[in-house]
């Protein structure tokens, strides 16, 4: 029996993966990206869920309000909600908010693959007929005329300045933890980390030298 290719090859991993988890879980290394996007994404306006708005937008990108919604860069079935266009770039608010004109249908790997890039660049990359993208590009475009608006960058006020400071503490506070946990980490460690040269209990190993 035949596995696909695809199938397989999402799963397989080489043993030198692993070196990823043989260091020290750093809190600030591992969550300092997502505390500046969490920041910015705060500031970022939204809409409010309002049921016949939702509908009305989902049909003027051509699709059934009343049926699985559709990616709307491949077609696949969608899964998520992509931001066109990003709301955090270089860890500020970009201007592009949680609005309604801003999110459209997607399948997850379209929006990992699209990831930061502009919707247009990304759509010339999906593999389909020059017809299909054609239509595609043009129901977006006419989606974003309708719906989409930038919103103002925030304003160098004291209170923005507040926010960022706040921002900055909580990153400190994340590095002070990383050099306590050091310690505790270093306290909890039980036994050594590679095997030992001779097995426990055996008087006459010399200390210090290998044997084979
Ligand atoms: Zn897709």
């Amino acid at each position: 029996m035949r596995i696909s290719l695809n199938i397989v090859r999402q799963d397989i991993m080489k043993y030198t993966a692993i070196k990823r988890h043989l260091k020290p879980y750093s809190i600030y290394s591992r969550r300092k990206t997502t505390i500046n996007h969490a920041f910015a994404s705060s500031i970022a306006p939204c809409d409010v869920y309002d049921e016949a708005g939702v509908r009305a937008a989902v049909e003027a990108l051509g699709q059934d309000a009343d049926d699985d919604l559709l990616c709307v860069y491949c077609g696949a079935t969608a899964e998520t909600w992509d931001h066109v266009f990003a709301t955090v770039v270089d860890s500020e608010f970009s201007g592009a908010g949680h609005r309604l004109g801003n999110l459209l249908p997607c399948c997850k790997p379209c929006n990992s693959k699209k990831g930061n890039k502009p919707w247009e660049i990304y759509l010339d990359a999906v593999p389909m007929s020059e017809e299909d993208r054609g239509r595609r590009r043009e129901i977006i475009q006419r989606y974003l005329a309708t719906y989409f608006t930038r919103e103002h960058r925030p304003a160098q006020t004291a209170e923005y300045a507040q926010l960022l400071e706040l921002r900055d503490r909580v990153i400190d506070i994340m590095r002070d933890a990383d050099a306590l946990a050091e310690r505790i980490r270093d306290k909890s460690r039980t036994g050594e980390q590679s095997p030992p040269a001779y097995p426990e209990g055996r008087a006459d190993a010399p200390s210090g030298s290998a044997e084979a």
